[in-house]
């Protein structure tokens, strides 16, 4: 039963992403409204794969003939990757949910008004607009897909001429690069640095550093952010620069120069601009990728895991039950009763009793 319902959803969310960008130029409000369609499908597909209960947004419980009969009331878009992560516990980035959550907005506009959208400001404009947010949605939702493939993998062919199709949307970022390109030549001759954008390939990422070792970017055509960690190779006699994605807690970091092979914990030794906060002995953990006592503080108050990457300013807690330290878990106000993600607080404490 599972199979059949789960080809259907997918066969379908293809369907309509290839209508939606067949339709870009000529139909471009139904364009967005298809795009946005067939993500719906595609992250509901994820779900069903897990369980078809799980696309059903009814409070009773899931009614097997109703899901057949396809008589039931779905899920919210907007709750479709929370869902995945709770049921599968694979985090999925926030640009990816944001990216998401916009493009829905986009359409619920475009629903109400579109009128208003298309005579104020033109219809290359709005072309212009649509391309860059579909290129966006895409780049997130092919990445998953890829990344799904004991669901999607059967699908590499579609997924593959899918991007093709999508190099009708590059000629509307080559037009943005054009406009902004004397803009970038200017703010390049006062020292603003640009390199090649992840997403869109122009040379339009705007390096900002934070501190020695951490820069974000943002791409002035696509508006695409990014972050790595660089630092020079810990051999001395080698002058390579080591570049770091945040975000996998499995890379191996090595040298392109000179080959070696950096060991975590001499780069936390190089990370960590603040030692003298051990004396007081408390240890920063990371939730994003589970592990103990792997961050180090960075300058510029920006805490850095040696093992994932994953930095942040703000996302630092410290858990009132086990007294520790953790980056990337958000909230932990209530930590004395619920813990945090590496201890259960005091509930689990009554609970061991
Ligand atoms: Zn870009
Ligand atoms: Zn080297
Ligand atoms: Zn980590
Ligand atoms: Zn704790």
């Amino acid at each position: 039963m599972k199979d059949e319902f789960l080809k259907d959803l997918i066969e379908n969310g293809f369907d309509f992403l290839e209508r939606a960008i067949q339709q870009f130029k000529t139909e471009p409000k139904y364009s967005v409204i298809n795009f946005c369609a067939a993500i719906e499908l595609l992250l509901k597909a994820r779900l069903m794969h897990e369980h078809w209960s799980l696309v059903i947004a009814t409070k009773n419980h899931p009614n097997i003939q109703d899901f057949k009969s396809g008589n039931f009331k779905s899920i919210n878009f907007n709750d479709l990757i929370p869902r995945i992560t709770s049921v599968s516990g694979e985090k999925i980035s926030p640009e990816i949910a944001s990216c998401f959550k916009e493009l829905a907005n986009h359409r619920n506009k475009m629903i109400h008004f579109f009128h208003e959208a298309h005579g104020g400001k033109g219809k290359e404009k709005l072309l212009e607009e649509i391309a860059v947010e579909q290129c966006s949605g895409w780049f997130f939702l092919r990445r998953l897909l890829e990344n799904w493939s004991d669901i999607f993998g059967n699908y590499d062919e579609r997924i593959q001429s899918i991007n093709s199709s999508m190099k009708g949307h590059e000629i509307y970022l080559d037009t943005i690069f054009e406009q902004i390109k004397p803009e970038i030549e200017k703010d390049k001759a006062k020292g603003t640095i640009f390199v090649a954008c992840k997403r869109c390939k122009r040379n339009a990422s705007e390096e900002f550093k934070k501190t020695n070792n951490i820069f974000e970017y943002k791409c002035r055509v696509c508006l695409f952010l990014d972050e790595l960690i660089k630092f020079s190779c810990l051999e001395e006699s080698c002058n390579g620069e080591i570049k770091i994605e945040p975000g996998d807690p499995d890379v191996k970091v090595i040298c392109s120069s000179c080959d070696s092979v950096m060991e975590r914990q001499d780069i936390a030794n190089l990370l960590e601009t603040n030692a003298s906060r051990y004396e007081d002995s408390v240890q920063t953990n990371c939730a994003t990728c589970c592990s103990l006592g792997t961050v180090v503080e960075n300058d510029g108050g920006y805490f850095i895991c040696t093992e994932c990457f994953y930095f942040t300013k703000n996302d630092i807690g410290y858990c009132e039950w086990c007294n520790e330290n953790q980056i990337g878990g958000g909230d932990l106000e209530h930590s004395r009763w619920s813990g945090c993600e590496f201890c259960d607080g005091q509930v689990g404490h009554m609970k061991d009793d």
